[in-house]
């Protein structure tokens, strides 16, 4: 498998990832020292093993947790590849911010789901520009 298909296949093809790769790889790097590679994914619970034919790859990885990625592995959890891209879908908005029960709305106008604080900071930008007079 190649590397497109490899980060295709574990959803790293759009921006977001590809922000979040660089600190991933350094913090992975860290977390496989440190703690070896994870032996189980903590949701399906499935063993670790290699996939990948061209190149190796181990198919339970460290998922964020807080989305800081702190030096503490506390806040990673194993998740295998299919687990943790629907960790990451469900868990997170396009920034990366925490989907809680407290940061979570939905539109009036058609139910969908939206992340308070992208809102937020979307209404911040938009009186911002309001007030230097560039809405038009
Ligand atoms: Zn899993
Ligand atoms: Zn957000």
């Amino acid at each position: 498998m190649s590397k497109q298909d490899f980060l295709g296949l574990i959803g790293e093809g759009t921006n977001r990832w590809l922000g979040m790769d660089a600190s991933y790889g350094a913090k992975h790097a860290w977390l496989v020292r440190h703690h070896g590679k994870p032996e189980r994914c903590a949701d399906c619970g499935i063993q670790g093993k290699d996939t990948g034919s061209i190149r190796k790859v181990w198919n339970i990885q460290w998922a964020n947790i807080s989305g800081k990625y702190f030096r503490d592995i506390s806040d990673y959890r194993p998740l295998c590849i299919s687990c943790h891209r629907k960790y990451d879908a469900k868990d997170r908005c396009k920034q990366g911010h925490l989907r809680s029960k407290e940061n979570t709305s939905f539109r009036r106008i058609d139910g969908q789901r939206f992340c308070k604080l992208c809102n937020r900071r979307y209404q911040r930008n938009y009186e911002i520009r309001k007030k230097n007079g560039k809405t038009s």
